[in-house]
Protein backbone atom coordinates (compact mmCIF):
# COMPACT_ATOMS: atom_id res chain seq x y z
CA UNK A 1 0.00 0.00 0.00
CA UNK A 2 1.18 3.33 -0.74
CA UNK A 3 1.42 6.30 1.37
CA UNK A 4 2.19 9.90 0.82
CA UNK A 5 4.31 11.48 3.50
CA UNK A 6 4.42 14.75 1.77
CA UNK A 7 4.11 15.43 -2.36
CA UNK A 8 6.87 13.74 -3.46
CA UNK A 9 7.58 11.41 -0.83
CA UNK A 10 5.56 8.01 -0.59
CA UNK A 11 5.73 4.63 1.89
CA UNK A 12 5.32 1.20 0.20
CA UNK A 13 3.90 -0.48 3.07
CA UNK A 14 4.26 -4.36 3.05
CA UNK A 15 1.19 -6.59 3.38
CA UNK A 16 3.06 -10.00 3.08
CA UNK A 17 4.80 -10.30 6.67
CA UNK A 18 7.97 -11.13 9.12
CA UNK A 19 10.62 -11.44 5.67
CA UNK A 20 9.29 -8.75 4.30
CA UNK A 21 9.68 -4.89 4.89
CA UNK A 22 8.78 -1.16 4.07
CA UNK A 23 10.29 0.87 1.63
CA UNK A 24 10.36 4.63 0.76
CA UNK A 25 9.51 6.20 -2.79
CA UNK A 26 11.06 9.74 -3.66
CA UNK A 27 8.77 11.14 -7.05
CA UNK A 28 10.62 14.02 -8.21
CA UNK A 29 12.85 14.72 -11.21
CA UNK A 30 14.65 11.63 -9.68
CA UNK A 31 12.81 8.71 -8.79
CA UNK A 32 14.52 6.98 -5.95
CA UNK A 33 13.83 3.94 -3.90
CA UNK A 34 15.04 2.88 -0.45
CA UNK A 35 15.04 -0.60 -0.25
CA UNK A 36 12.89 -3.01 -1.79
CA UNK A 37 11.49 -5.68 0.12
CA UNK A 38 7.99 -4.78 -0.07
CA UNK A 39 6.63 -7.77 -2.24
CA UNK A 40 3.77 -7.87 -3.66
CA UNK A 41 3.56 -4.06 -2.31
CA UNK A 42 6.05 -2.72 -4.49
CA UNK A 43 4.77 -2.90 -7.96
CA UNK A 44 2.48 0.05 -6.98
CA UNK A 45 6.03 2.00 -6.46
CA UNK A 46 6.84 0.97 -10.46
CA UNK A 47 10.08 -0.16 -9.77
CA UNK A 48 11.28 -1.00 -13.05
CA UNK A 49 10.75 3.11 -13.45
CA UNK A 50 13.38 3.76 -10.83
CA UNK A 51 16.31 5.89 -11.24
CA UNK A 52 18.40 5.15 -8.09
CA UNK A 53 17.54 1.87 -5.58
CA UNK A 54 19.52 2.32 -2.27
CA UNK A 55 19.76 -0.64 0.25
CA UNK A 56 19.45 0.55 3.76
CA UNK A 57 21.92 -2.33 4.71
CA UNK A 58 22.18 -6.07 3.77
CA UNK A 59 19.48 -7.96 4.99
CA UNK A 60 17.09 -10.03 2.88
CA UNK A 61 13.92 -8.05 3.43
CA UNK A 62 15.41 -5.05 2.52
CA UNK A 63 16.58 -6.29 -0.74
CA UNK A 64 14.90 -9.17 -1.86
CA UNK A 65 13.02 -6.35 -4.66
CA UNK A 66 16.53 -5.26 -5.75
CA UNK A 67 15.81 -7.22 -9.42
CA UNK A 68 12.90 -5.50 -10.03
CA UNK A 69 14.31 -2.15 -10.55
CA UNK A 70 15.97 -3.10 -13.53
CA UNK A 71 16.82 0.28 -14.69
CA UNK A 72 17.95 2.02 -11.09
CA UNK A 73 21.46 2.25 -10.17
CA UNK A 74 21.92 0.20 -6.88
CA UNK A 75 23.73 1.70 -4.23
CA UNK A 76 25.13 0.51 -0.28
CA UNK A 77 27.47 1.68 2.11
CA UNK A 78 30.99 -0.21 1.09
CA UNK A 79 30.35 -2.23 4.46
CA UNK A 80 27.63 -3.91 3.43
CA UNK A 81 28.87 -5.30 0.39
CA UNK A 82 30.92 -8.49 1.39
CA UNK A 83 28.07 -9.43 3.63
CA UNK A 84 25.11 -9.09 1.05
CA UNK A 85 27.26 -12.23 -0.93
CA UNK A 86 26.93 -14.43 2.05
CA UNK A 87 23.76 -16.10 2.52
CA UNK A 88 24.21 -16.84 6.30
CA UNK A 89 24.73 -12.69 6.74
CA UNK A 90 21.52 -12.36 4.29
CA UNK A 91 19.20 -14.14 6.74
CA UNK A 92 21.25 -12.51 9.95
CA UNK A 93 22.49 -16.11 10.90
CA UNK A 94 25.96 -15.49 10.72
CA UNK A 95 27.37 -17.55 13.75
CA UNK A 96 24.72 -19.95 13.77
CA UNK A 97 27.31 -22.96 14.19
CA UNK A 98 28.91 -21.28 17.62
CA UNK A 99 25.83 -20.66 19.37
CA UNK A 100 23.52 -23.47 18.17
CA UNK A 101 26.00 -26.85 17.63
CA UNK A 102 27.73 -27.88 14.43
CA UNK A 103 24.75 -30.68 14.04
CA UNK A 104 22.03 -27.90 13.84
CA UNK A 105 22.51 -26.35 10.90
CA UNK A 106 20.42 -23.46 9.95
CA UNK A 107 18.15 -23.65 7.22
CA UNK A 108 16.65 -20.59 5.34
CA UNK A 109 13.62 -22.66 4.07
CA UNK A 110 12.20 -22.61 7.60
CA UNK A 111 11.56 -19.33 7.31
CA UNK A 112 10.37 -19.14 3.77
CA UNK A 113 13.47 -18.50 1.83
CA UNK A 114 14.57 -20.87 -0.77
CA UNK A 115 18.21 -21.17 -0.75
CA UNK A 116 18.52 -20.11 -4.67
CA UNK A 117 17.18 -16.60 -3.37
CA UNK A 118 20.10 -16.17 -0.80
CA UNK A 119 22.84 -18.02 -2.71
CA UNK A 120 23.37 -16.05 -5.90
CA UNK A 121 25.68 -12.96 -6.37
CA UNK A 122 23.36 -9.18 -6.17
CA UNK A 123 23.95 -6.34 -8.39
CA UNK A 124 25.40 -2.88 -6.49
CA UNK A 125 26.74 0.16 -8.38
CA UNK A 126 27.79 2.66 -6.61
CA UNK A 127 28.85 3.38 -2.68
CA UNK A 128 27.18 5.96 -0.42
CA UNK A 129 28.79 7.52 2.60
CA UNK A 130 28.10 9.21 5.30
CA UNK A 131 26.74 13.14 5.05
CA UNK A 132 26.24 12.47 1.20
CA UNK A 133 23.25 14.51 0.29
CA UNK A 134 21.40 13.14 -2.49
CA UNK A 135 19.64 15.53 -4.65
CA UNK A 136 16.39 14.52 -6.24
CA UNK A 137 15.42 17.65 -7.21
CA UNK A 138 13.00 19.75 -4.86
CA UNK A 139 13.38 16.52 -2.17
CA UNK A 140 17.06 16.20 -0.88
CA UNK A 141 18.08 13.51 1.54
CA UNK A 142 21.19 13.03 3.97
CA UNK A 143 22.81 9.57 4.36
CA UNK A 144 23.71 9.11 7.60
CA UNK A 145 25.67 5.58 8.75
CA UNK A 146 24.07 4.30 11.75
CA UNK A 147 25.73 1.03 12.35
CA UNK A 148 24.72 -1.47 15.11
CA UNK A 149 22.24 -3.43 13.37
CA UNK A 150 24.57 -4.45 10.71
CA UNK A 151 28.32 -2.64 10.28
CA UNK A 152 26.83 -0.36 7.30
CA UNK A 153 23.51 0.23 8.16
CA UNK A 154 22.18 3.40 6.92
CA UNK A 155 19.56 5.61 7.92
CA UNK A 156 17.70 8.43 5.68
CA UNK A 157 17.20 12.26 6.87
CA UNK A 158 15.13 14.72 5.14
CA UNK A 159 15.49 17.69 6.28
CA UNK A 160 13.13 19.81 4.37
CA UNK A 161 10.28 17.57 5.67
CA UNK A 162 12.01 16.57 9.27
CA UNK A 163 11.73 13.46 8.57
CA UNK A 164 14.29 9.92 9.04
CA UNK A 165 13.72 6.73 7.22
CA UNK A 166 15.02 4.36 10.20
CA UNK A 167 15.75 0.89 8.32
CA UNK A 168 15.75 -1.79 11.19
CA UNK A 169 16.07 0.92 13.53
CA UNK A 170 12.86 -0.96 13.41
CA UNK A 171 10.43 0.95 16.61
CA UNK A 172 8.83 -2.27 16.99
CA UNK A 173 7.80 -4.02 20.60
CA UNK A 174 10.51 -7.33 19.60
CA UNK A 175 13.59 -4.30 18.89
CA UNK A 176 15.48 -3.53 18.89
CA UNK A 177 18.08 -6.47 17.20
CA UNK A 178 21.73 -6.05 17.44
CA UNK A 179 22.82 -9.92 17.08
CA UNK A 180 25.36 -9.47 14.01
CA UNK A 181 28.40 -10.56 14.69
CA UNK A 182 30.16 -8.09 13.01
CA UNK A 183 28.60 -5.10 15.10
CA UNK A 184 28.52 -4.12 18.87
CA UNK A 185 26.02 -2.28 21.37
CA UNK A 186 28.01 1.03 21.50
CA UNK A 187 27.42 1.67 17.95
CA UNK A 188 23.68 1.27 18.31
CA UNK A 189 23.42 3.15 21.10
CA UNK A 190 25.12 6.10 19.42
CA UNK A 191 23.12 5.80 16.20
CA UNK A 192 20.24 6.14 18.17
CA UNK A 193 21.64 9.10 19.88
CA UNK A 194 22.37 10.44 16.71
CA UNK A 195 18.65 10.68 15.01
CA UNK A 196 17.22 11.76 18.50
CA UNK A 197 19.78 14.91 18.28
CA UNK A 198 18.08 15.72 14.88
CA UNK A 199 14.86 16.09 16.69
CA UNK A 200 13.01 14.84 13.74
CA UNK A 201 9.33 15.38 13.66
CA UNK A 202 8.55 12.10 11.49
CA UNK A 203 9.72 8.73 11.69
CA UNK A 204 9.04 5.69 9.40
CA UNK A 205 10.59 2.19 9.55
CA UNK A 206 11.25 -0.69 7.76
CA UNK A 207 9.11 -2.91 10.15
CA UNK A 208 6.19 -0.19 11.14
CA UNK A 209 3.18 0.55 8.69
CA UNK A 210 2.26 4.22 10.09
CA UNK A 211 4.20 7.44 10.26
CA UNK A 212 5.39 7.94 13.60
CA UNK A 213 4.74 11.72 14.47
CA UNK A 214 3.46 11.57 17.85
CA UNK A 215 5.99 11.87 20.14
CA UNK A 216 9.08 10.47 17.83
CA UNK A 217 11.66 11.69 20.64
CA UNK A 218 10.05 9.85 23.22
CA UNK A 219 9.56 6.90 21.01
CA UNK A 220 13.55 6.49 20.64
CA UNK A 221 14.11 7.28 23.67
CA UNK A 222 12.36 4.05 24.78
CA UNK A 223 13.57 1.64 22.28
CA UNK A 224 17.37 3.01 23.11
CA UNK A 225 16.50 2.15 26.67
CA UNK A 226 15.69 -1.18 25.83
CA UNK A 227 18.92 -2.16 25.46
CA UNK A 228 19.97 -0.78 28.79
CA UNK A 229 17.24 -2.64 29.99
CA UNK A 230 17.60 -5.86 28.73
CA UNK A 231 21.59 -5.20 29.89
CA UNK A 232 20.43 -4.79 33.67
CA UNK A 233 18.45 -8.24 33.40
CA UNK A 234 21.71 -9.49 32.32
CA UNK A 235 23.49 -8.07 35.11
CA UNK A 236 21.35 -9.00 37.83
CA UNK A 237 20.60 -12.60 36.87
CA UNK A 238 24.34 -13.16 36.79
CA UNK A 239 24.62 -11.60 40.56
CA UNK A 240 22.62 -14.18 41.38
CA UNK A 241 24.12 -17.30 39.88
CA UNK A 242 26.92 -17.43 37.25
CA UNK A 243 25.83 -18.68 34.22
CA UNK A 244 26.91 -19.83 30.19
CA UNK A 245 25.78 -17.95 27.23
CA UNK A 246 22.99 -20.71 26.76
CA UNK A 247 21.83 -20.81 30.75
CA UNK A 248 21.29 -16.85 30.15
CA UNK A 249 19.24 -17.71 26.55
CA UNK A 250 17.27 -19.96 28.83
CA UNK A 251 16.02 -16.17 31.12
CA UNK A 252 14.05 -14.63 28.24
CA UNK A 253 15.67 -11.33 28.47
CA UNK A 254 14.88 -10.69 25.14
CA UNK A 255 12.04 -12.85 23.59
CA UNK A 256 9.37 -13.81 25.69
CA UNK A 257 9.05 -16.99 24.07
CA UNK A 258 11.55 -18.54 21.39
CA UNK A 259 9.01 -19.83 19.00
CA UNK A 260 11.75 -21.41 16.70
CA UNK A 261 15.39 -22.37 16.78
CA UNK A 262 15.42 -18.74 14.63
CA UNK A 263 14.31 -16.27 17.63
CA UNK A 264 16.45 -19.17 20.30
CA UNK A 265 19.72 -18.37 18.18
CA UNK A 266 18.84 -14.50 18.23
CA UNK A 267 18.82 -14.34 21.40
CA UNK A 268 21.91 -16.08 22.02
CA UNK A 269 24.07 -13.65 19.45
CA UNK A 270 22.53 -10.72 20.77
CA UNK A 271 23.17 -11.88 24.48
CA UNK A 272 26.75 -12.61 22.93
CA UNK A 273 26.94 -8.88 22.03
CA UNK A 274 26.19 -7.35 25.38
CA UNK A 275 28.33 -9.70 27.20
CA UNK A 276 31.35 -8.12 25.49
CA UNK A 277 30.04 -5.14 26.20
CA UNK A 278 30.09 -6.00 29.98
CA UNK A 279 33.34 -7.33 29.37
CA UNK A 280 35.04 -4.18 28.04
CA UNK A 281 33.19 -2.46 31.14
CA UNK A 282 34.90 -4.74 32.78
CA UNK A 283 31.69 -5.65 34.69
CA UNK A 284 31.73 -9.32 34.21
CA UNK A 285 34.27 -11.52 33.81
CA UNK A 286 34.49 -15.23 31.93
CA UNK A 287 35.36 -18.16 34.52
CA UNK A 288 36.91 -21.33 32.50
CA UNK A 289 34.05 -23.44 31.94
CA UNK A 290 32.16 -21.07 30.00
CA UNK A 291 30.19 -18.91 32.51
CA UNK A 292 30.00 -15.51 32.92
CA UNK A 293 30.23 -13.88 36.79
CA UNK A 294 29.90 -10.21 37.92
CA UNK A 295 33.68 -8.91 38.51
CA UNK A 296 34.01 -8.10 41.96
CA UNK A 297 35.62 -4.48 42.61
CA UNK A 298 39.30 -4.16 43.13
ZN1 LIG B 1 17.96 -5.97 9.09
Amino acid sequence: MLKNISKKIKMVFTEDGFTYGNCLLVEDDVRLLIDSGAGQALAEARPEGVDFLINSHHHYDHIRGNDSCTQAKVLLHPLEQKLLQAPQNLTASAGWEELMGYNNYFDPRNIGIRLEQTNRSWRIDEEIYDGQIIDCGQTKLIVLHTPGHSPGHCCFYFPDEELVFLGDICLTKVGPWYGDPQTNIDDFLKSIDRIIELHPKKLVTGHINTIISDNPQSTLIEYRDRILMREQQILQHLQKVPCTIHQLAEQHIIYRKHHTSFVLFWEKAMLKNHLQRLLNLELIELVEDGRYRIRKAG
